[in-house]
Order: C-alpha cells, then structure tokens, then sequence
C-alpha cells in the first residue's frame, strides 16, 4: 500500500469525471515538512504553530517565533503555506501561563479570544509572520472566529502591521491574505458577511462538529456518538461550499474528517474542492479520489441530503455509494 501511495505522488488529483481536486498537509514543526515533498501536497493548508508555543519552556520571543516560521516558507520552497494565528486554551494549554483553568475550556478563553483581549501578543505574531514572509506569498488565517467583527478586528491590526514593517524597511510580502476559520457554528449564520469580508474561508469540522453537537472531541464517552456523516453535518458543511462559490471566496476544508477517504467523498459531492489533511491520509485520499465520480457522487448525496431525511447517519448509503463509483 505505501509503495502504491508513494507512486500516485507526482499523478495529478483529478476525479475520474476530469475535476480537479487540491490536497493539503496539515503541519506545525520543522520535522514536518519534509513530507510535503514526499506527499506531493500542493501546499501546507494549516500550519498549526501553537505547538511551538506549547513545546516551548516559556512564551517564545518574537525573534524565535519569525526564525521558525522562515524555516517553515524555507522548506516549503515554491509551494505556499497557510499559517494559523495562536489556537491555544481549550485543550491546549501553554505550562508557563498560569491562571488559565477553567469550568468549561472549550467554551472559554482561548484562541483569537486571547489574541483580541491581548493584542500586543497577537500582533507580535502577525508581525513575525510579516517578516518571516518577506518577498513570499502570506497566507494567514484566525482560529475561533464567533463573528464578522472579530475578523475586522484582527484585519486591523494585520494592517497596521504590514503598514509598521514597510516603514521599517522590511521586505513586504508579494501577497498578504488573511483568512478565517469556520469552526464556530455561529458564522454559519452570517456567511455572506464574512464571505464578503475573509479573503479565504478554511474549515475546522473537528471543532465545528464539537459545537454543532454539543459533544466534547477529547470526551471518549461522547466524542463519537454523533458521526461527522450525518444529514445536519453534511448540511452544514454544504452550506459553507455553497456561500463560497456565490461569493467567489476560496474554500478548503483542514480538520480530520478530509483526510478519511469515505469522508472526503462526501465532502467533494457537497462541494468541496480543496482539503488538508495529515500527511499519512494524502495517498489514501488521491486514491479514492482517481476512482471517484463526482458528479455522480453529487447526485447521489443530494438526495440523502434531501429535505425529510432524519438526522441518522449516512455512513451505510455513502459506503454503498463508494462501492458503486
Ligand atoms: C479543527 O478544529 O478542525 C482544526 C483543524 O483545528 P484543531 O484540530 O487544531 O482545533
Ligand atoms: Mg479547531
């Protein structure tokens, strides 16, 4: 199987009904990158940099944050990266700040939460974004974005710094884009708002899931008792694809439901163009996804999703549709 992997490495990623499909590596060390090359990933899609912070003894200064995310474009070469702004409380947290324990992490402090309620330390890392991008294309998206006000807000302050760095004298990059999350159901509800307002949209279905459904991730009690495969997932998930070709906003999809093949079907037959995922689940997807027929998929999938249907799961069906394309 892996040698059978590695030899779909330079084969392009199209259906077999000719539409072509982007796969993305989720990253977030150094010792990760040599598999983009490997993979043939078409860029990293998350670069997730809390786990420098979360290894590190203390907060790292800014300096060192600029020298890892140099590394990182460096070893991407010609291929972009998307790096994620500090996604830290929740489960993630950093041993040196104290005073951090909460009733209810998921639901508290946490991500672009901090990096608002504590703008220096998120403009120091917008700022060592900047600077490490000198010259590159930048792409940079906020975790935990609740409203359209937050990304506006965390706009500002990415302006304001790309302004501070090109009268500095620092090399500017050659494109600058900031994206958004979609990790909180509540943007669901003002898609065109921020659609109109992201220059990308990347969703995080790990924790979109654990909102939508009031299910902790970490609680294996409960984490799977609702399946990513089901009729109000999928619609959600379909009506974040669908605002995204109205508005023309670019689309991926880097939590770990796009990196298991059954999934990943259901996600290109709503919409899906783009996915990120681990750098094990690439060969696996690129392989479904030369035997897949989209337009069949979607046809068939719309009428799972179609109205009257319960909320069940629709592993079965999609199981037998995979069977079938
Ligand atoms: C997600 O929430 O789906 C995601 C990609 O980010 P993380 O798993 O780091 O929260
Ligand atoms: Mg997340």
């Amino acid at each position: 199987k892996q040698a059978q992997y590695r030899a779909l490495r330079d084969v392009p990623t199209v259906s077999l009904d000719g539409v072509p499909i982007g796969l993305h590596m989720n990253a977030g060390l150094l010792v990760d990158m040599p598999h983009l090359a490997e993979t043939g990933a078409e860029s990293i899609g998350l670069f997730r940099t809390e786990l420098q912070f979360m290894l590190a003894p203390r907060f790292p200064r800014p300096g060192v944050q600029e020298q890892l995310y140099r590394a990182i474009l460096e070893a991407a070469g010609d291929r972009p990266v998307t790096f994620r702004t500090l996604d830290i409380g929740g489960d993630k947290l950093l041993p040196y700040m104290k005073g951090f324990e909460e009733e209810n992490p998921a639901l508290g402090w946490r991500a672009l939460r901090i990096g608002l309620d504590r703008p220096a330390l998120l403009r120091m890392q917008l700022r060592a974004f900047i600077r490490a991008g000198g010259g590159r294309e930048l792409r940079i998206m906020v975790p935990m974005v609740s409203t359209v006000d937050e990304y506006k807000r965390t706009r500002a302050l990415f302006d304001r710094e790309v302004a501070w760095c090109a009268s500095h004298g620092y090399a500017p990059p050659l494109s600058a884009k900031l994206g958004v999350m979609v990790e909180v159901p509540s943007l669901l509800f003002q898609l065109e708002e921020i659609t109109a307002a992201a220059d990308f949209l990347s969703v995080g279905s790990n924790d979109l899931m654990q909102y939508l459904y009031a299910v902790d991730r970490d609680n294996r009690r409960v984490a799977n008792r609702f399946d990513p495969l089901s009729v109000g997932f999928l619609r959600a998930l379909r009506s974040i694809a669908a605002a995204s070709v109205r508005s023309g906003t670019p689309l991926t999809l880097c939590g770990e439901i796009g990196g298991r093949p059954l999934e990943a079907m259901a996600l290109l037959a709503i919409g899906y163009r783009q996915l990120s995922m681990s750098a094990t689940a690439i060969g696996p997807v690129k392989a479904m996804i030369l035997t897949m027929n989209v337009a069949e998929a979607t046809r068939a999938v719309e009428s799972m999703l179609a109205e009257g249907r319960d909320d069940a799961s629709l592993r079965e069906p999609l199981e037998a549709l995979a069977g079938r394309l």
